[in-house]
């Protein structure tokens, strides 16, 4: 059932049969998934589309499967909500929010990227998998591993948020709290690799794993009628999954199922104390330069990304632009979300909250753009960038509650 090509070279375009590789073995560039599109776009037709049931595999021909989807069944189809309060509040008329602070089964987009990555390994036949994490790939690979009765190895940054920790333990993973950042995590999981038959998600398992955030886009174009949108706002980390994103609109032009005169420009947002894609992307440059994390966004802390130089590059070929923020204003974001639209999201939509309102401010998303703004996880796993003041205590008794209430006129 598969339309899988084979594996194709970013950087050089050289070619390879599906097999497990972390990266080409002639010019070390990332690889991606290539597809047969012409007969794709002979099966795949919004009737058929409309008619299967809601999850990432519902596009099942442009994801790189061989056999049938063991885990995740429940994951993607998460809602596009038209957020009218949080877009008047911005001062623009066409707000969406994709919102994957409800994904299944672990509260984030990366149960999109697990959902695919573990299956191949199923497929694979691997012993164990595992990954290098800032906390919600952790998460989510561990949930699914446990879903599909695979072992699994998670290392993190030894600083990560207690409830991200607690919620990849709980699955019975492995976690090894590593003494340095993501990239020293990433550079050791990279060596472990080597080493072991084993399928790390975001490692040897990448060019996989990676195909599951184009489902993002997929949905958004089905959500808004089959139509691309103006601007789309998107977090970025590794600088992965606003490629992604672009790949999947690309790919519904190439089948038929998207207009291909509804170009849409991508927005990259990133926290100021790590800011490296922004900061090529404001030189005008596709060189990335390395920083060391430091932010409340610790999902987002990654300081040399490994996809930042396409980032950088697609980002002004779309007619986009990026912008980055400080903590204050990342906390400012999700009370903002919270309060506006009752979407409880973590440090990353916090980020991409106020870098939208930063580039609505700067007239770059026009008060009329058909935007949406890719809300990653949830904000019950980031409980510690929030410092929210103690409620009051009060003695049973409503004169108490009248005492501080101070009557019905301060409702409002
Ligand atoms: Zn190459």
């Amino acid at each position: 059932m598969s339309f899988v090509k084979g594996l194709k070279c970013r950087e050089c375009g050289r070619e390879y049969p599906v097999k497990l590789l972390a990266g080409c073995e002639e010019c070390f560039g990332p690889l991606e998934c290539d597809y047969h599109y012409e007969e794709i776009a002979k099966v795949l037709k919004r009737e058929v589309l409309a008619s299967r049931a809601k999850s990432i595999w519902k596009y099942r021909e442009l994801l790189p499967l061989e056999s049938d989807p063991k885990i995740g069944h429940a994951t993607g189809g998460t809602p596009l909500i038209r957020a009218e309060r949080l877009g008047r509040h911005l001062g623009i008329d066409n707000l969406y929010l994709k919102n994957d602070a409800v994904n299944a089964p672990t509260l984030s987009f990366k149960d999109r990227v697990t959902a695919v990555a573990i299956n191949k390994a199923l497929e694979f036949k691997l012993e164990a998998v595992g990954c290098a994490s800032t906390g919600n790939l952790a998460n989510s690979t561990a949930a699914n591993a446990a879903a599909a009765g695979l072992p699994a190895f998670i290392l993190i940054p030894q600083d990560l948020e207690k409830s991200k920790v607690m919620g990849t333990q709980i699955y019975g993973a492995r976690v090894i709290a590593v003494n340095g950042n993501y990239d020293a995590v990433n550079r050791l999981c990279s060596q472990i690799v080597d080493r072991y038959p084993w399928g790390f998600v975001n490692v040897n398992l990448r060019p996989f794993y990676a195909e599951g955030s184009k489902t993002i886009g997929y949905e958004v174009a089905e959500q808004l009628g089959w139509h691309a949108p103006d601007a789309i706002v998107v977090p970025m980390a590794g600088g992965a999954m606003i490629s992604k994103i672009h790949k999947g609109f690309k790919e519904l032009q190439r089948i038929g199922l998207l207009s291909e005169s509804e170009p849409t420009r991508l927005y990259g947002a990133q926290a100021a104390g790590c800011n490296p894609i922004i900061d090529a992307v404001k030189r005008g440059s596709r060189e990335i330069r390395p920083v060391k994390p430091n932010t409340i966004a610790k999902s987002l802390a990654i300081g040399n990304p490994a996809d930042g130089y396409f980032a950088a590059r697609l980002i002004p070929e779309s007619g986009g632009w990026g912008e980055d923020c400080t903590d204050p204003e990342i906390v400012a974001g999700i009370r903002l979300l919270a309060e506006t639209e009752g979407v409880f999201t973590e440090t990353a939509g916090g980020v991409c909250i106020a870098v939208a309102q930063k580039l609505i401010q700067q007239g770059r998303i026009k008060k009329t753009d058909i935007t949406v703004l890719t809300i990653t996880g949830n904000g019950l796993k980031t409980l510690e960038a929030l410092d929210l003041a103690t409620p009051q205590v009060i003695e049973p008794k409503l004169s108490a509650f009248e005492a501080v209430f101070g009557g019905a006129s301060n409702v409002a």
